[in-house]
């Protein structure tokens, strides 16, 4: 099987968020579907080492918000490279907040809104699947929403030199670098939580 076979898969880009107490956390997912329309019904997967995954599980409330093609990369960063449990993510973002006191970005990078409440849980490993009842949402804007592609292709910023005094593998997905020859196979970027199959050997 080729390891790559899953990138030609179509994703969007979203900033799910949750509310935990007076806690507020939210992270960057990829994997956001309506999976039926009576009643309204979304899926979303979340990666169980994000925390926004564990306040979920708790809380069975979340916002999606959807990235436009007019998201910058450090909003990416701010949400996929750093941890709610260490830092208040919301404290330097503009949102508001939704019916479900949950809040969500209202800025010019975001075009819409969704409000999910959690039906069913489902644990697939390194991820939680939950399957929520659509209870809110709004259109923001009139920009088109990013897909991952655009975000590779327009987004994120390419690499200007090669780390040629590095060896090691890189992660394609945030360029956090792994020191030494051999990648474990089971090795986990510490920064976005891909897996190796996401790492690139430094040539
Ligand atoms: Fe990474």
């Amino acid at each position: 099987m080729n390891d790559q076979v899953m990138r030609n898969l179509s994703y969007g880009l979203f900033v799910l968020t949750a509310k935990d107490g007076e806690k507020d956390n939210g992270c960057i997912i990829n994997t956001v579907c309506q999976v039926a329309s009576e009643p309204n019904t979304i899926s979303i997967s979340v990666n169980k080492q994000n925390f926004t995954c564990e306040m979920i599980r708790k809380t069975g409330c979340f916002n999606v918000s959807i990235l436009s093609e007019n998201a910058k990369f450090p909003t990416f960063q701010h949400f996929g490279f750093q941890s709610g449990r260490d830092t208040d993510k919301m404290k330097s973002i503009a949102f508001s907040r939704a019916a479900n006191g949950v809040a969500y970005l209202d800025g010019d990078e975001v075009n819409a809104f969704i409000s999910g409440r959690v039906l069913h849980s489902i644990d697939l490993g390194s991820h939680m699947l939950f399957i929520a009842a659509v209870t809110d949402g709004e259109i923001l804007h009139s920009d088109p929403s990013a897909t991952y592609s655009f975000y590779f292709a327009h987004i994120k910023p390419k690499p200007e030199a090669k780390p040629a005094a590095k060896k090691g593998w890189i992660c394609t997905i945030c360029g956090y670098i792994y020191e030494g020859e051999i990648l474990p196979d089971d090795f986990i970027c510490p920064v976005c939580k891909h897996p190796a199959s996401d790492f690139k050997k430094l040539e």
